[in-house]
């Protein structure tokens, strides 16, 4: 077959992005072989693909908790009954989603246990256990594993009954510590977004009716897909005394008094990979950001049976991987060239070098980058150094570029029709008088939430709420969201 036409065959295979956003979605994460079908419903397999970028995620992320001052420990995935039921809030906005084991063996069990939804209650029990006094305080523990929520409508990584993700709780003394906590681990998840995956976020507080079930208040980052919704990418939350007083978390404080700890708790999952995909992707299917990226850098010889041109890219790639890069070398002979380019483009990677026999008698490589899909080339001296350079400015292209789209798809609205044009499009700021009736109106009336109040509350677009007309009190986001 022609290059051209096995090009075209590529090509067919991802649904354009304009045509049918959830289609292309769905094309590029099979197609790049990312995830896969289970044979549970509601639940995904992760492919090595996919993983790999996982684990690049929690190696990032992992080393941030550590560096904020948090240890990792292992919970049990079975929660009984009468621990979920403790903290009535807790239970409520979970029961809907709770898978339960009732039997084990051949037996019956005498109380049922919980596949956590998320581990506050055995994490709540625990530290009842473990703290006396205000000197073991404060505990900051992080665990990474896996929760089942049974979800009615799924998509991989998107929304799965289960998946993968990280949760931290801690407990402190005071109610700054608690909250100073809260805000910094925000923050930790800002910067890695932003500065690792490349996605930029906008941060603050949510409302009463989205806040997490149990805490006192609940911060996110709120990321835009290329579709114009939201995805919540993070959450934050101040639990105040809120579950110490259901489970007992109690200490003696410096005078000697009985006191409950402040608790915090704070996640994200294998959504940042959905992330990831919707808000970089293009027609030819993925675009990763370098730091996540398994291969950030592919080598193709070209005409590799001419003699020299393999040894060649082999001591290349040596020479890169030795800098830290991710390399492969594609030295299958069974495709084409044209073939190769494609599928690598398809999976994203971020750098193609390629490497013939002209290129080796004049000392370059051809580069192409992900991102921009310009050319170029590169003297092979000093290559790495000059790859590592062009890593640094694929990410800070690619976060520009996000921060571009997201910006030029907010507006603000002062009224109910500028609300509904601006939330197909993108988020829509505005003025609101922190009525739930307003959210409800919204949400029944254009599907779309309420994010996040920024912390920034300058520039209210108006001092009326968008929906009723009664004095504003915050400035919030609107969107539709995943
Ligand atoms: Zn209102």
């Amino acid at each position: 077959m022609a290059k051209k036409d096995k090009q075209q065959e590529f090509v067919t295979q991802i649904t354009p992005r304009s045509e049918d956003f959830s289609k292309w979605y769905t094309d590029v994460i099979l197609r790049t072989d990312m995830v896969d079908y289970a044979p549970v419903r509601g639940c995904m397999v992760i492919k090595p693909y996919g993983y790999a970028v996982w684990e690049l995620i929690q190696k990032a992320f992992d080393a941030e908790f550590k560096r904020t001052g948090h240890q990792n420990v292992y919970m049990p995935m079975l929660i009984p009954e009468s621990l979920l039921l403790k903290e009535a809030e807790h239970v409520e906005g979970f029961a809907p989603e709770v898978a339960w084991v009732t039997q084990g063996g051949t037996e019956k069990l005498d109380e049922r246990l919980a596949i956590r939804p998320t581990s506050e209650t055995i994490f709540c029990t625990m530290y009842a256990k473990w703290v006396q006094s205000w000197r073991d305080l404060p505990m900051k523990y992080n665990q990474w594993c896996s929760v089942m929520r049974w979800e009615k409508t799924t998509r991989p990584f998107l929304r799965t009954s289960e998946f993968l993700w990280q949760e931290g709780h801690t407990i402190h003394a005071t109610p700054e510590e608690a909250q100073e906590e809260t805000l910094t681990m925000l923050n930790v998840y800002r910067d890695l977004v932003e500065n690792v995956l490349a996605v930029p976020v906008i941060c603050g507080q949510k409302s009463e009716k989205e806040k997490f079930a149990g805490a006192r208040a609940t911060y996110s980052i709120e990321a835009m897909m290329h579709d114009g919704k939201a995805l919540q990418a993070g959450t934050s939350h101040n639990f105040g005394t809120n579950f110490a007083e259901a489970y007992g978390i109690q200490f003696l404080s410096k005078d000697g008094k009985l006191e409950y700890a402040q608790e915090t708790s704070w996640g994200v999952s294998t959504r940042l990979i959905g992330a990831i995909i919707m808000t970089h992707g293009d027609d030819r299917g993925l675009k990763l950001p370098p730091r996540v990226a398994p291969i950030q850098v592919v080598i193709l010889p070209i005409a590799q049976h001419k003699e020299g041109v393999l040894d060649r890219a082999r001591a290349l790639k040596a020479e890169l991987e030795k800098a830290g890069l991710r390399v492969e070398l594609d030295d299958r002979d069974t495709y084409s060239a044209g073939w190769k380019f494609n599928e690598w483009e398809m999976k994203g990677v971020p750098v193609r070098l390629e490497l013939g026999p002209r290129d080796i008698e004049n000392g370059v490589a051809t580069y192409m980058r992900r991102d921009t899909l310009e050319k170029g080339t590169l003297a092979l001296d000093g290559i790495a150094g000059e790859i590592t350079a062009l890593l640094d400015q694929i990410h800070d292209n690619m976060l520009n570029q996000a921060r571009t789209f997201m910006e030029e798809h907010t507006t603000v609205a002062t009224n109910m029709e500028e609300l509904e044009a601006g939330v197909q499009t993108g988020f829509v700021k505005a003025a609101w008088c922190e009525g739930r009736e307003c959210e409800d109106e919204i949400k029944e009336k254009f599907n779309a939430s309420t994010r996040n109040m920024p912390f920034d509350q300058s520039g209210m677009p108006s001092d009326k709420c968008v929906c009723c007309g009664k004095p504003a009190k915050k400035l919030i986001y609107f969107a539709k969201a995943y």
